[in-house]
């Protein structure tokens, strides 16, 4: 291979840049060029390559976002799209593709591999919902971020004995949500992996009250039936039983942005490596992630379209903390 393309697709994480950088430096290394992408699938259709050096990868190691930016490509969900993308990395000379993102990004990938062009991936989400890896690009920034609020918010909390619902991101899956409540200390945690009865959730709170707390944190996943706004609704119309004033928070793209974590550059930085070592090597359809401690590939075709669970032991122990 003499040239290979990159692109950040799905939502960004922290840590891309770290990645991306490691694509460009360790392929000029090997002595093969680096085209970046711009705006994941979108650019891929519309051609809009740029030529990375080692020098225009400088200083981004640090950025949170991604320097190609990302987008949802609609187009590439169909076959004609993914012709048209393959035709334009052919008609640059591009024969090799590395995509970071998530499930929905790296669906698309596989099916790109699976029309025979050669393909390697990085697993990037915040929302941890890849199916074989333990933690994707962007779950440790992602988490400390939310954790940061949730300090600040116990704080104002307990001085105005007040209930908080914190909404936290994930999508479908609730891990961010539940690592956030026992790393942070939550009163209780709503996942969209367990169906939960907002009264029940009322009723914790109240005892908490008449136990004596002077705050109590719920964290919410976005996903979950009853997200923050719901379940607060539903609060409202019981709120002279509740003993505290309610608030919501919903932290939103908060816990995206921000300075990548020493873990995440680590992360991104290693697995973009093993993603052009992938490549190079004729290893294609293989996607690289973090799985018990430290980085491994996995085949796409193991990856793609399975379903990531909650571990049950963890779920119970935030249950046991939260007296
Ligand atoms: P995150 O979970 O962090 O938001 P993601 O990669 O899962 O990241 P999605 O929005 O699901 O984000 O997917 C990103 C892009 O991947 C889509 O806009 C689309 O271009 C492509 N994609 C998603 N699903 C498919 C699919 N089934 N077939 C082909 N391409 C797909």
């Amino acid at each position: 291979m003499k040239r290979i393309a990159v692109l950040t697709s799905g939502g960004d994480a922290p840590g891309m840049n770290a990645a991306i950088r490691s694509v460009v430096r360790v392929a000029a290394a090997h002595g093969v060029e680096t085209m970046g992408v711009q705006q994941g699938y979108a650019g891929l259709i519309a051609g809009a390559f740029t030529p990375m050096t080692v020098r225009s990868v400088g200083g981004i190691i640090g950025m949170g976002g991604t320097v190609l930016g990302s987008a949802r490509c609609p187009e590439f969900r169909t076959e004609q799209g993914r012709r048209q993308a393959i035709a334009q990395m052919q008609a640059h000379g591009i024969e090799g593709l590395v995509v970071i993102g998530g499930g929905g990004s790296q669906t698309g990938n596989l099916m790109l591999h699976r029309m025979g062009f050669p393909v390697a991936g990085v697993a990037s989400t915040i929302d941890n919902d890849l199916y074989g890896f333990d933690q994707t690009l962007g779950v440790d920034t992602a988490l400390n971020t939310a954790l940061e609020s949730l300090d600040r918010i116990r704080s104002t909390a307990s001085s105005h004995h007040r209930a908080f619902l914190v909404e936290v991101m994930g999508r479908d899956c609730g891990y961010l949500a539940l690592m956030t409540a026992i790393a942070g200390g939550a009163e209780q945690v709503v996942v969209p992996e367990v169906e939960t009865n907002p009264d029940e959730v009322a009723r914790e709170l109240r005892q908490a009250y008449e136990r004596g707390k002077s705050h109590a944190i719920v964290v919410v996943a976005e996903g979950a039936r009853y997200n923050a706004e719901r379940m607060a609704a539903h609060f409202r119309e019981h709120l002279d039983q509740l003993g505290f004033e309610l608030r919501v928070t919903v932290l939103g793209h908060v816990q995206r942005g921000g300075t990548p974590t020493a873990f995440d550059r680590m992360l991104g930085t290693l697995s973009g490596a093993m993603a052009v070592e992938l490549l190079l090597s004729g290893r294609y359809g293989y996607i690289a992630g973090w799985l018990a401690g430290k980085v491994q590939a996995l085949p796409l075709e193991e990856v793609v379209g399975h379903k990531r669970e909650l571990d049950p032991k963890v779920l119970q122990l935030a249950e046991v903390l939260a007296q």
